[in-house]
């Protein structure tokens, strides 16, 4: 059983982004704003931030209260968006319930939208035209490039249904020729399902709720799920797959760490395409 090393992984690209951003003059800047005091997003914020600062890239938090208005939270967007110095902005989710989370998302320029949430760039996805790709399909699809795990014509089965994961890599998966199936919280019998893939990508949430009698031998496993119980971090995938599975992405260490170092890649795409590089060869032209 081959564990799927998204630590390691992420490591790597992330010194291969900081000796690609070494040749730019200009710092890439990424924006991030919070709204309210979430425990959980404190821990995410300050991993994009520490990410950040290992590969060289400037980060600015912007803090709103709960009291605020929404006005003020879109004020500023706005004013980011037109700043030339920020190539990228992110709502740090979940932000509380009295906000129009849409609303919010939705005034970040799709220039900048580095998380791929806005109806542009998630429309552009759809359409197959080039666009910033939410963070966590992206790191999953650069799993799959890295151990060379081919898609086509594999069965893939995404558990969940959200536009922040498993939509994007829906067409992320048909992209690669894969037959995919999409799988929710009210589908019947998942293990109908999950014992047909080849590759199964679970995104829920949920501890433990795919185990080994789930799963066919020789299955791959991506586990995107994230939940915490005494400090803990436990993933959707019982550990015991690991008897019967072919490769696993580990959590801690698997997607989580992938999602963060393509956070930085997308803004430093951003940075590039604002600044009108589209190749390498035009690196020199804003040096
Ligand atoms: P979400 O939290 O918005 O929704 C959960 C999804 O699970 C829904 O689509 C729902 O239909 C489905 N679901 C719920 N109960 C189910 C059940 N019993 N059987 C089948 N499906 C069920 O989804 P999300 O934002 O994609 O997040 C999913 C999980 O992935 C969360 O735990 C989140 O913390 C984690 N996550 C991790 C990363 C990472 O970098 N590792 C990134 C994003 C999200």
């Amino acid at each position: 059983m081959i564990i799927l090393d998204g630590k390691g992984l992420s490591a790597k690209l992330k010194d291969e982004l900081k000796c690609e951003m070494n040749s730019y003059k200009k710092t890439p800047i990424l924006a991030v704003i919070t709204i309210g005091n979430n425990d959980a997003s404190k821990i995410y914020v300050n991993n994009k931030k520490k990410a950040c600062e290992e590969v060289g890239m400037s980060f600015l938090h912007f803090r709103f209260k709960e009291e605020d208005k929404e006005e003020k939270i879109i004020k500023k967007i706005k004013e980011l968006n037109k700043d030339e110095n920020i190539n990228g902005i992110i709502l740090q989710l979940p932000i509380p319930d009295k906000f129009d989370k849409y609303k919010i998302i939705n005034t970040i320029d799709s220039s900048k939208d580095v998380d791929g949430l806005t109806i542009e760039s998630q429309g552009k996805l759809f359409n197959n035209v080039d666009t910033l790709i939410p963070c966590t399909p992206k790191g999953i699809m650069e799993i799959f490039k890295y151990y060379k795990i081919d898609l086509e014509s594999k069965h893939v089965v995404i558990i969940g249904r959200s536009n922040l994961v498993s939509k994007p890599l829906y067409i992320e998966c048909l992209k690669k020729n894969a037959t995919v199936t999409v799988c929710h919280s009210k589908t019947k019998d998942l293990s109908i399902y999950t014992k047909q893939a080849d590759i199964l990508i679970v995104a829920v949430g949920k501890k433990y709720l795919i185990d080994k009698t789930m799963v066919k031998k020789g299955c791959i496993i991506i586990d995107v799920g994230i939940s915490r119980e005494d400090k803990k971090i436990y993933g959707d995938v019982n550990p015991n797959v690991e008897s019967v599975c072919s490769m696993l992405t580990p959590v801690p260490g698997g997607v989580g760490p992938m999602t963060v170092a393509m956070l930085l890649r997308n803004t430093f795409d951003a940075y590039k395409k604002q600044n009108g590089v589209v190749s390498i060869s035009e690196l020199n032209v804003i040096k």
